[in-house]
């Protein structure tokens, strides 16, 4: 069966793919552990099911309400290995659906169609058939942040941002003060990430707080509130959310794997931005292909990714090149995402 083959073929590539090791500083090792799925799918669910038509089979009926393209999506990712699927039951009967997002192609109408795979669980039967999808204004959006300080590569960016009318945060390291403010000025939203990039579970809670803390009424008097911090190589001990959280709304970690969020999410306090650095995607073609899978799963579930980077240079591990980062920003343009900034969401 060609599809199951292709996704085969995927699923074999992205496994490849994420034998890569990432040099030190190292990801949370919360990333190396077994995949558990943050939204389980609502078994037995009962959508609602379209006027019944005459001697059509539960798998005729499941089959209309994909291409209908109204069900509710899940996801699930190990790395850079996505899965969009669905879940439902009709009279009993429960189905599967997986979306072939990177196969999804754009028609000359401005609409993709979507390949997907759908199967029967109780008799086996499956078919591959493609959904319409119109691509329309909506909530789904990324949330693009910067780190550590490389203030002048940064600055140098602001007019690529606003050409494609795009926010972002940086969380500074240090005390940028004059960065700080020039960038709340141009729109956009400033985090923090410790005075000296310490990896906090090795030092002592005076220190932890001497690094996370002290610094934060220096830039409040100087009329930079800090809402949102990132842990430095986004490594942290279990006791530091609580004692952050009387000094910031929203903690931000870092990762290789690709988490999604709703709004409700992100306020909870914590998220999981993916890494999109250089080092993790060698060649420009490989980078290209994640990013539009990415961003084309955010879309079609309407929902948000954190992603994370650091300099904005040609030949750095840790950062993005100009180009590529200009191709994040069209793709993301084209797709109609929005550009959130972690205050957004205070
Ligand atoms: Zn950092």
């Amino acid at each position: 069966m060609p599809f199951v083959f292709i996704l085969i073929c995927f699923f074999f590539a992205s496994c490849a793919h994420q034998q890569m090791d990432i040099p030190t500083p190292v990801p949370p090792s919360d990333e190396d552990a077994p995949y558990v799925p943050e939204e389980p799918p609502e078994a037995g669910s009962e959508p609602s099911v379209p006027d019944a038509e005459p001697s059509e089979t539960p798998l005729e009926k499941a089959l209309r309400m994909v291409k209908r393209n109204e069900l509710q999506k899940q996801w699930r990712a190990q790395k850079d290995d996505i899965t969009v699927y669905t879940e439902f039951s009709i009279e009993g009967s429960e189905f599967t659906v997986v979306y072939d997002m990177i196969h999804a192609s754009l028609q000359e109408n401005g609409r993709f169609q979507v390949p997907f795979f759908i199967e029967a669980l109780s008799t086996g039967e499956s078919l591959v058939d493609s959904v319409d999808w119109l691509i329309q204004d909506d909530e789904a959006g990324l949330l693009l942040s910067f780190d550590d300080d490389y203030i002048e590569a940064w600055e140098r960016t602001f007019d690529l941002f606003d050409r494609y009318s795009v926010r972002v945060t940086f969380f500074v390291q240090g005390r940028p003060l004059n960065f700080a403010k020039q960038a709340l000025a141009r729109g956009h939203d400033v985090g923090y990430h410790t005075i000296h990039h310490l990896n906090l579970p090795l030092v002592s809670k005076t220190v932890f707080m001497e690094e996370a803390t002290s610094d934060i009424a220096t830039f409040r008097d100087a009329g930079i509130p800090l809402r949102s911090f990132a842990y430095p190589y986004g490594l942290f001990s279990p006791w530091m959310h609580e004692e952050l959280f009387h000094s910031f709304t929203i903690l931000r970690g870092y990762g290789v794997t690709f988490h999604l969020y709703d709004a409700a999410g992100i306020k909870q306090g914590y998220v999981a931005a993916k890494a999109i650095d250089n080092i993790l995607y060698k060649h420009d073609d490989e980078f290209h292909a994640i990013i539009t899978l990415m961003l084309r799963v955010v879309k079609f579930t309407g929902t948000v990714l954190p992603l994370c980077t650091h300099n904005i240079a040609g030949i750095v591990d840790w950062g993005i090149t100009p180009d590529r980062l200009e191709y994040l920003l069209k793709t993301a343009y084209e797709l109609h995402l929005k550009f959130y900034c972690y205050k957004d969401f205070i």
